[in-house]
């Protein structure tokens, strides 16, 4: 017998296909082990089959029914082939609707008889199947033979060209030939929790003969998820407090005279979190923290003081933010606040390398000589983007010449590959000391999902605004009154101010169709959801040309190229523009005081959190702020969630009714988090969460080294490679 091991790849297991193979690739999925910690997502349970006339919008079923009409088309902007079937039994009928499959139409013609699962969902004329799963019955004799078992059957995320039909058959090459497995999970643990052992979870959570196997197998893999994710930020904790780092001197007369020369006075909460970063400094072990508040909360100060601190101390420090403008207006701030400092500073991006010396004296440098200054320790801080500092290579690479802090803002996640690199290159007067790392962002995430996500980190939170600024009026505004929006805004920026205007993205997601049967069976494009959907492009035509013709109307959206961008943000800045129209990925930290209006379109498909954000970037000036939210859903779920913003006291206060609402990987995505969607899907479980995280602290105690648990060891390090910690 061919017996398959975790490392087997799957080129290697008798009968599968190099088709199946290259799909599987394509999804990162090469061995065996990869395979089956795919897991599903859920199950159709096939042996029970609902009457048409039962489907509840939300639910997944399985129909048994009649193609009464089928069709196919391709979608109006996207050009997506979409098929579309009215589906009959005896209780009534549903339609359907499949995109990116046009073969359907051939498979399923009119009069076939099939069974059907998948995802009800609300349109705007009734409810409707969404991508469903189907089988055939060729003959009624044949039911019986096609649904023997009257199983449980596993579905898995979608993929491209990957049905879950596909994954099962390779699933069910690869089980069964499944030599035993060391479970990794150390036996005290799945005793203690009656989780059921590696073999027969990997079998039950595939092949499940019950809901209940199903379930429990479930339970293990998500605590094991969570288990390793807290493990992992338990030991690099650990190894970290083992590091030495530079101590940073609390120069209180050095603090006092930067917060003399700031034009305001500090937050509660802002100063709170400068203490806890300079404290946290002055140790000599690595800093590693997260300092998260709201836009506009005033994170940048706090940021800028620690730096200077260091460069008193006779260390660098590096500012690295995402991007250009960004970069740039954290200078820009530099020498407008602390002009007095008195040691030099530098800016490095892709367009600007300049270094400040002080008093006014300021110099355009080649790129060369200014990593020349940094080397030679003379730059005492430099700012810049995180791709130039922390990617380059070789020549260009920045090398420190004692860096003492590091500074992250907008970014979850700074890789400890990328921050080791930074460590390395600034060996040289003081080997052997690893930075302070401060990283900084906006997005507000709870603090039990955070401290589980970044369980590595130590949080610092500014939970309030600066005093002063006007709470931004909102308002969502009915389609009917859309005109009189307009004419407000065109008064607004009458008397000087300018306007964001922020679009949804087209998305290809089957949730976001709306789908509707015309009367003669064809779909009416301009009624169907994509078509309320405000692209950029069509709206910033719309705005420009029929709106707002007599006034400057800008486009910013991702596919710019990076040139571009910086320079529709700077006309925007300098008020060569008016109105601004951008999609959700334009960047959430940069400062437009006169900026004074936010509309968003199709506010109803932005999570809460991020609608937060968007509204977050005016308030920032003297003047009145306004957001204008336009939705087209008259849906219950949405006008709760809408008001939700209207009444939030803060970001935070958001995020927790988001994460109730949507869960994690709404609020988060998995670029931010570099977690996998199962990770994700586990961090709704915080009954789970605190069972990993005790688990982990308790191996812990017993073996920091995790010698005598080499299968943990392992694993941990495959799990550490697969979310991309490093
Ligand atoms: P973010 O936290 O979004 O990075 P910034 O640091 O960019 O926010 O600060 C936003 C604006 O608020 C800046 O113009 C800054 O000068 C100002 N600011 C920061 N702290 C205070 C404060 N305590 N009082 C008044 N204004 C402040
Ligand atoms: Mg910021």
């Amino acid at each position: 017998m061919n017996s398959v091991s975790l490392k087997t790849p799957l080129s290697a297991v008798k009968g599968i296909g190099p088709k199946f193979l290259d799909k599987l690739e394509k999804i990162d999925i090469k061995t065996a082990g990869d395979l089956l910690w795919h897991f599903p997502v859920r199950y159709d349970d096939w042996s029970h089959v609902t009457d048409v006339k039962d489907l509840r919008p939300g639910e997944y079923a399985v129909i048994r029914a009649e193609v009464k009409k089928i069709g196919f088309r391709k979608s109006w902007i996207q050009k997506l082939a979409i098929v579309e079937a009215v589906l009959e039994d005896e209780s009534g009928s549903v339609r359907t609707i499949w995109f990116g499959q046009p073969f359907i139409k051939k498979v399923l013609g009119e009069g076939k008889q099939a069974f059907f699962s998948g995802k009800v969902l609300a349109g705007k004329k009734g409810i409707f199947l969404s991508n469903p799963a189907y089988e055939t019955v060729s003959d009624e004799e044949n039911i019986d033979e096609l649904f023997p078992k009257r199983e449980l059957l596993a579905i898995y995320p979608e993929t491209k060209g990957l049905t879950s039909k596909g994954i099962r058959f390779v699933i069910n090459k690869v089980l069964p030939n499944l030599e035993r497995i060391p479970d990794f999970i150390p036996g005290e643990i799945l005793k203690k929790n009656g989780f059921p052992e590696i073999n027969q979870a990997l079998r039950d959570v595939h092949i499940p003969k019950s809901s209940a196997e199903a379930n429990a197998a479930k339970e293990r893999f998500a605590f094991e998820e969570l288990f390793l994710l807290q493990l992992g930020h338990l030991l690099e904790k650990k190894r970290l407090a083992r590091t030495k780092a530079p101590s940073i001197e609390f120069n209180l007369d050095f603090v006092k005279w930067a917060l003399g020369e700031l034009p305001y006075g500090l937050t509660f909460s802002q100063k709170r979190s400068l203490y806890e970063v300079l404290k946290d400094i002055e140790r000599h072990q690595p800093m590693n923290r997260l300092l998260q508040g709201d836009v506009g909360s005033g994170k940048t100060v706090i940021a800028l003081i620690a730096a200077m601190e260091t460069a008193e101390s006779g260390y660098q420090a590096v500012f690295m933010a995402p991007t250009e403008i960004l970069a740039s207006q954290h200078y820009q701030t530099f020498k407008k606040l602390f002009s007095d400092f008195g040691h030099p500073i530098g800016l490095m991006t892709a367009k600007s390398k300049l270094a400040f010396y002080g008093d006014n004296l300021e110099s355009e440098m080649k790129k060369k000589d200014l990593l020349q200054e940094v080397e030679n320790g003379r730059i005492k801080i430099l700012i810049g983007t995180h791709a130039l500092i922390a990617k380059s290579s070789g020549e260009n690479k920045a090398r420190f010449n004692n860096l003492g802090l590091i500074v992250v803002d907008e970014q979850h996640r700074f890789g400890v590959r990328q921050r080791a690199e930074l460590v390395q290159n600034q060996a040289r007067k003081s080997p052997g000391l690893t930075p302070h790392f401060l990283s900084m962002s906006a997005t507000p995430i709870p603090r039990t999902l955070a401290i589980t996500i970044f369980g590595d980190l130590d949080l610092s939170t500014i939970d309030e605004l600066p005093q002063g600024r006007k709470p931004i009026i909102t308002k969502v505004v009915d389609p009917l009154n859309r005109d009189k929006a307009y004419a407000f805004i065109r008064g607004e920026i009458r008397k000087g101010r300018q306007a964001f205007v922020v679009c949804p993205r087209i998305e290809s997601r089957e949730d976001d169709y709306e789908y509707d049967f015309s009367e003669d069976g064809k779909t009416d494009a301009r009624k169907s959801g994509w078509s309320e959907t405000k692209t950029v492009k069509k709206e910033y035509e719309r705005l420009s040309k029929k709106v707002f013709p007599d006034l400057k109307v800008a486009m910013i959206h991702g596919k710019m190229k990076a040139e571009e961008k910086q320079k529709t943000m700077e006309d925007f800045k300098t008020r060569k523009s008016d109105i601004l129209v951008s999609t959700s990925v334009i960047e959430v930290g940069v400062d437009i005081p006169n900026a004074t209006i936010m509309m968003i379109e199709g506010a109803e498909r932005f999570g809460l959190a991020q609608l937060y954000q968007f509204r977050g970037r005016v308030g920032r000036g003297e003047h009145q702020s306004f957001c204008v939210l336009f939705t087209e859903s008259s849906n219950e779920t949405t006008r709760q969630r809408l008001k939700a913003l209207l009444e939030a006291k803060n970001g935070f206060e958001l995020a927790e009714k988001d994460l109730e609402i949507r869960g994690p990987g709404a609020l988060l995505g998995s670029e931010q988090t570099g977690l996998p969607d199962t990770t994700m899907r586990a961090l709704r479980n915080p009954a789970m969460i605190k069972l990993g995280r005790q688990s982990a602290e308790e191996i812990i105690v017993k073996d920091p080294t995790l010698r005598s648990y080499p299968a943990l060891k392992e694993r941990l390090e495959k799990f550490k490679e697969n979310i991309h910690l490093e």
